[in-house]
């Protein structure tokens, strides 16, 4: 029997070629409007998958990981992979991939937009427009604020959190508006110290300074909440901050109470805590910018993507190193090396 690909979303055509050319099965599964399929239904079809190519935001928790004991990897749609159990899956001896660079420059583009969207009040402007309002001499005028130099012509100070692959994209659209950049990443503060035009600040500082803050590191135990009530307490009350990570590093309630009391001045986001569902309040709010997590979503790189995950399935299928493992761990593993002689 041929080896199985189980895709349970609507992939890309250019991850489906790759796929195709294979010897294995591609077992495609979801609804006629790209619906995708419940999670039992997924771990139904689990039981043919030896790899399985989820999309970024579908939940693979421990009990999809072992539905099927002949898994052999699974290649995210994404570069975040906070939707797996990586500890599961690496003491099964399962190898795990995501999506990085491809999707790099298209998502700091988005937080780039987010953040001249929310500074500037685009969306509440052009709402205005459309709806017939507008006057002329007398109507509402959308007072926001200056991103580049401006009247008083000061630098700006934007604040970035994780300075990784988008951290440091978002960096390089920010020198053509004369900003100061200040970065915060436990794991980098060399790297930060070594880049021309960024300076290392700790957490608190960079918050308490910052104009803009722009939010680029993954979800994980350590950044749950990461952003909260003390953490918008010390912000400036002019400050917006723009969200493009993953929701659950900021608490939303906080977010939502710090908006509506002035604590900061806005915030632009694509990810929230409970995706699809806002928290209470967040969509009254005036000095909000709300996406519907399209960080990655243009054509080009959504094709990509598809590309990246299609090839760490097949090397992971072959029993290869996938160019793209995010659990290395699992390769001195006794049941990884087990699974592969099986
Ligand atoms: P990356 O791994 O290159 O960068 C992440 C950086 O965060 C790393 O440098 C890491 O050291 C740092 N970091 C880890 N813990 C931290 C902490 N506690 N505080 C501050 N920094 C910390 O990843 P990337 O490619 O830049 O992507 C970053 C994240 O963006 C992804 O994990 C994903 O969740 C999110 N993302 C969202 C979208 C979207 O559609 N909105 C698209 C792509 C990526």
């Amino acid at each position: 029997m041929s080896a199985r690909i189980l895709v349970p979303w609507p992939m890309p055509q250019a991850g489906r070629e790759v796929l195709e050319k294979s010897n294995a099965e591609i077992i495609y599964l979801h609804g006629p409007g790209g619906e995708i399929p419940t999670y039992e239904e997924l771990i139904k079809n689990m039981v043919h998958a030896n790899i399985l190519i989820p999309r970024g935001t579908q939940s693979i928790p421990k009990e999809v990981i072992t539905a099927n004991s002949d898994l052999r990897g699974i290649a995210n749609y994404g570069v975040g992979y906070d939707n797996i159990d990586i500890a599961a899956a690496t003491r099964l001896g399962i190898p795990v991939t995501n999506t990085p660079r491809v999707l790099t420059e298209t998502t700091a583009d988005l937080a780039w937009a987010l953040l001249m969207a929310t500074a500037r009040r685009i969306p509440q402007a052009h709402n205005y427009t459309l709806s017939g309002q507008w006057k002329g001499p007398g109507s509402k005028v959308f007072m926001g604020l200056d991103v580049g130099l401006g009247g008083s012509n000061k630098s700006k100070v934007l604040g970035i959190i994780g300075f990784g692959r988008i951290g440091r994209a978002v960096m390089r659209r920010s020198r053509g508006f004369g900003m100061k950049v200040f970065a915060y990443d436990p794991y980098l503060k060399e790297t930060i110290e070594k880049t021309r035009g960024a300076e290392y600040k700790e957490l608190r500082k960079l918050l308490k300074e910052s104009d803009f803050i722009s939010l680029h590191c993954p979800l994980n135990r350590k950044t749950f909440h990461l952003i909260g009530k003390k953490e918008f307490n010390i912000m400036k009350p002019t400050a917006i901050l723009i969200n493009t990570s993953r929701g659950p590093v900021v608490d939303e309630r906080a977010l939502v109470s710090a908006l509506k009391k002035g604590k900061i001045a806005g915030a632009g986001l694509d990810v929230y805590e409970n995706e699809p569902s806002l928290s209470p309040g967040l969509s009254e709010l005036e000095n909000v910018v709300l996406l519907p997590h399209i960080g990655s979503a243009t054509r080009d790189t959504r094709e990509q993507m598809a590309v990246v995950a299609a090839e760490n399935a097949l090397a992971m299928l072959e029993g290869a190193r996938p160019p793209d493992i995010v659990n290395p761990k699992v390769f001195k593993s006794p049941k990884y090396l087990r699974r592969l002689k099986s």
